[in-house]
C-alpha cells in the first residue's frame, strides 16, 4: 500500500547503541526524543532494547501512548507544559521541563492533590530564543522554586539550533556548566541533569577537550536520521537511510511543461510561475502535502519534484521510464519525516526486525498493514497491463 513509510528497526537500534557508546565514553547520558516519531512505540521499544532508558517527547498524547504500550522508561516532557495540562503531566511524565513559575506552582498544586512528587529540569535561554529563563533570573527562581511542596529541581538544561539557529559552541557550554555549578553550591543541591542540548551538540562533543558538568544530551535527530543538524553532516558509522517513503505514480503522460490559459492563485494562495521547456513526461504521484512535507523528500532516482497540492505531486519524469503503477521512493529529511510519522494517511511499515521473537505490540489491524505488498509488477500484471 502507498504511501508508506519504511522503518528499517535494526538501523535505528544500531544507531542508537552507536550513540550511546560514543556519548557515554565522556559521561553523558541521553535521552531518545520520541516526538519526531510521534511516539511510536516499536520505535520507543527499539531504543529501550539498545540501552536507553529515558524516553522524551513534547507532546503528552505520546507519553501516554508509550506508557499505554507498556513500554518501562522514565519519561520527560520535552515542552514548558501550558497550565491546561498540568494534570496530564503529573500522570503521564516522570520529568517535565519548565521555565514558568505559576507553571511550577500549578505542577505544585496538582502534585499534592495526587499526593506525589513531580521532577521539573529548568530550561536557561542561552542564546537561541526559544524556551529558557533568563540567565539573570535563574538564581531568583531557584529560591522560589525550592519553596513549593511536591517539586523537585532535577536539572537544568539549554536548547539551541530549534529557532534562532544558534550553536552550542564550546563558550555556551562552559556557561551551563559554571550555571550549574553555582546552582548546586549556593542552594546545597545535586543536579542530576546537567542537560546541553540536542543532535546539534555532536560537534562541540566531538572537538571538545572537556565536557564540563554537562551530563546528559536530548537526541531525535541523529538517531533516525544519522546526521548532525547544523550542516546535516551523517556522523561516522551511523546509517542515514532507517526510514524511506514511497509513493505511487498514478498518472504519467507527455505534457506541456508551462500551464496555460489565464491564470490566478494555486492550491496556496501562491502564483507560481513556470519556464517553458516543451513537452515533458509528466508524472503525477498519489501524495501531497496532506501525507508529508513534499520540500522535504529527496527522490532515489533521478526524477524532478515539481510541486505539489494536498494529494498530488507533481514529476518531471525526465528520462526515466516510470509508469501508472510504479513505486517511487525517497529519503526524508527531519520536517517529512515529522509530518509522515504524524499522518494518519501513511502507513507504517517495519523492517529489520531484530529477532523473530520481538513482540509486536500493534493493534491486530495495523499489523495487517505489514502484509508483504505485492510487487508493482505484479499489480500490473494482475489488472491484465504490461
Ligand atoms: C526536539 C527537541 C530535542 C531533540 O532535537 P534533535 O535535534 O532531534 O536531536 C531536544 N530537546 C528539545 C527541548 C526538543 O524540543
Amino acid at each position: 500500500m502507498t504511501p508508506r513509510i519504511e522503518i528499517n528497526l535494526a538501523k535505528i537500534a544500531h544507531n542508537a547503541s552507536k550513540l550511546l557508546q560514543l556519548f557515554g565514553a565522556k559521561g553523558i547520558d541521553i535521552m531518545g526524543v520520541t516526538k519526531v516519531v510521534c511516539g511510536n512505540s516499536m520505535i520507543a521499544e527499539v531504543l529501550i532494547d539498545s540501552g536507553i532508558h529515558m524516553l522524551a517527547d513534547s507532546k503528552l498524547e505520546n507519553l501516554k501512548k508509550m506508557r499505554d504500550a507498556g513500554i518501562h522508561a522514565q519519561f520527560i516532557l520535552l515542552r514548558t507544559p501550558g497550565l491546561s495540562e498540568v494534570e496530564s503531566v503529573i500522570r503521564y511524565a516522570d520529568i517535565s521541563m519548565n521555565t514558568e513559575l505559576s507553571t511550577i506552582q500549578c505542577l505544585s498544586a496538582t502534585a499534592m492533590k495526587y499526593d506525589t512528587q513531580h521532577q521539573i529540569i529548568l530550561m536557561v535561554e542561552m542564546g537561541d530564543l526559544r524556551e529558557g529563563i533568563m540567565p539573570a533570573d535563574v538564581k531568583g527562581f531557584v529560591r522560589e522554586t525550592m519553596m513549593l511542596p511536591g517539586i523537585q529541581i532535577v536539572g537544568i538544561g539549554a536548547s539551541f539550533a530549534c529557532f534562532g539557529g544558534v550553536m552550542p559552541s564550546e563558550k555556551k557550554m562552559k556557561q551551563l556548566s559554571l550555571l550549574s555549578s553555582i546552582i548546586e553550591t549556593e542552594f546545597s543541591l545535586s543536579l542530576p541533569y546537567v542537560s546541553g542540548g540536542n543532535s546539534a551538540n555532536y560537534n562541540w562533543f566531538a572537538s571538545t577537550e572537556s565536557v564540563g558538568n554537562i551530563n546528559n544530551l536530548r537526541l531525535g535527530e541523529s538517531i533516525y536520521l544519522g546526521c548532525e543538524p547544523l550542516e546535516r553532516i551523517p556522523i561516522p558509522g551511523l546509517y542515514t537511510d532507517a526510514f524511506t517513503f514511497v509513493s505511487e505514480v498514478i498518472e504519467a503522460k507527455l505534457k506541456p511543461s508551462k500551464p496555460y490559459g489565464e491564470t490566478g492563485q494555486d492550491a496556496f494562495g501562491n502564483h507560481p510561475r513556470f519556464m517553458d521547456k516543451g513537452y515533458m513526461r509528466r508524472g503525477i504521484l498519489g501524495v501531497g502535502s496532506q501525507d508529508v512535507l513534499v520540500a522535504g523528500l529527496s527522490p532515489e532516482i533521478d526524477v524532478e519534484i515539481l510541486g505539489s497540492s494536498s494529494d498530488h505531486t507533481l514529476l518531471d519524469l525526465k528520462q526515466t521510464h516510470l509508469k501508472v503503477g510504479d513505486e517511487v521512493r525517497f529519503s526524508l529529511n527531519y520536517g517529512a519525516l515529522l509530518s509522515a510519522m504524524s499522518s494518519p494517511y501513511v502507513s507504517k511499515e517495519y523492517h529489520g526486525t531484530l529477532s523473530e521473537s520481538h513482540e509486536d505490540p500493534r493493534p491486530t489491524e495495523e499489523k495487517s498493514k505489514q502484509k508483504p505488498i505485492s510487487k508493482n509488477l505484479d499489480i500490473r500484471t494482475h489488472c491484465g497491463l504490461k
